[in-house]
This record gives structure tokens, sequence and C-alpha cells, in this order.
């Protein structure tokens, strides 16, 4: 009963959070951009998927929970430190989630605070000059009575409630499309980048592995090549989420 309870919190508390702002933001972005982003450092991620954006010039933004590099999962092979200071030495974005990876709903303020402050100590003892300035809710989900906390401390939270950031959005919950296979066809692709130009707005990915057999939560070299196409053939500058997020403040 209590898990049950405990749950039912968590929902309203991420259903809050897509819904209640605590910051009105008009994007003010001159042309329409696209951000790659990935979560939990798959090793396939920090290498095949940098290696293609690099091939189109482009950058990712990659969001890391110190307490899990290294330690592989069912789903992928895990990066290691390494892995995570090439990503910056090569312009890539490392972005926050929490150190251990605990949602934020089910954190107190000051747990909250703690798992930030721990992911920074980490990042700076591998590389001082990482600036950490987004973060992206671990599981996808958000918490309303932590949105002020997560304010204070990133310039973006990013969600994975689907959808193309346009005219007002809520800084601390993007919306953000799957670049999963499973989840993500061709047409919603090409789709999505309609409507990222006709209302000059945002368009967000988020995945996990790449590889010719993804895991449920992952993608192809072949999906992520189709979206980057699409921008390419659009003029649709790739940045990362906190490149970007520098031209929506122009
Ligand atoms: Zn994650």
């Amino acid at each position: 009963m209590n898990a049950l309870w405990s749950e039912a919190r968590v929902k309203v508390s991420h259903r809050l959070a897509m819904h209640v702002q605590v910051e009105y933001f008009r994007l003010h972005n001159a042309t329409p951009m696209v951000s790659f982003t990935f979560d939990d450092l798959a090793k396939s991620a920090a290498t095949v998927g940098a290696d293609i954006l690099e091939s189109y010039g482009a950058r990712g933004t990659f969001y890391v929970s110190g307490g899990l590099v290294g330690s592989d999962t069912p789903n992928w092979t895990t990066g290691t430190a390494d892995d995570v200071v090439s990503l910056h030495r090569r312009g890539h974005e490392v972005g926050c989630h929490t150190f251990s990876h605990r949602r934020a709903c089910d954190l107190d303020e000051a747990s909250l605070a703690a798992e930030i402050a721990r992911n920074r100590a980490y990042f700076n003892s591998l590389n001082p000059s990482m600036a950490i300035e987004t973060f992206a809710y671990p599981f996808g989900y958000g918490s309303y009575a932590r949105k002020h906390l997560l304010k204070s401390e990133f310039r973006t939270c990013r969600s994975i409630v689907p959808g193309v950031n346009a005219g007002e959005v809520d800084p601390q919950f993007l919306r953000a499309m799957p670049l999963i296979d499973r989840q993500l066809s061709h047409d919603r692709i090409d789709r999505a980048f309609d409507e990222a130009e006709a209302g000059n707005g945002w368009l967000i990915f988020y995945g996990h592995d790449v590889a010719e057999r993804p895991s449920l939560y992952g993608c192809t070299p072949h999906l992520m090549i189709y979206a980057l196409e699409a921008a390419a053939r659009r003029n649709i500058p790739t940045l990362t989420m906190a490149e970007a997020f520098q031209c929506a403040r122009a």
C-alpha cells in the first residue's frame, strides 16, 4: 500500500511538472533548431553515435550519472570515465542526471541537491573545464516540487514527453522525441521536423545506445542518420542543448 501511495504521488508530481511552469520563457531562436541527446552513457552512443554526429559537423549532449559510469546494464555496455572526457574534448556537451540515477521525484530537496553536487564533483574530478549547464530527468520523471531547485542549478531540464518545443516553452520541462527505433518512424521524424519549421521550434531527440541491433531504448545508426539527413536537407542547425538554449535567448 505504501509503495502504491508513493507511486501515485510520483505520478501527480510528474503531471504537475509537465503542466505547471515555474518560469515563462519564449524561444527567440532565429531559425528552427535540433538537438540530439543521449542518456546514461551507453558506450555505443559515446563512440558510434558521437562519430555519426561529427560526420555531420554536429555535436550532441550526453546526460551522465557519475554513479553508473563503467557499470554495464542488461541493455548495453556502459562507457567509462575516459569516454566522458573524450566526449568533452571532442566538443560534445556533458549534461547532468542525478549521480545515482534516482528519480528527482523520489528525492527531497536536500537529497536532490546532494545528488547534483556529487555528480558535479565527479565531472570536476575528470576535467575541471567541463561546464555542466543542462539536466535530464532520470527515467523521464519530472518533479514539480523540485523545479525551483533545478532552475537554480541548470539552464534547461529535458523530459521524455514527446513534442516539439515552440513559442512559449517550459525550460524546466522541455519536450523530446524518442530516438528509438521501436518508437519512432521515419514519417514521425519528418512530421516533427515539419512542426519545427512551421513554428520555428526546437526539436530535441533523446536516445540511449546506437547499434545495428539496439536495445528497446536505443536506435540504429540508420535512424540517427535519417534524422541528421532531414536536418541537413532543411538547413536546420544541430546544436547541443546549451548552445540551442543560448540561441533561444538571443
Ligand atoms: Zn537516464
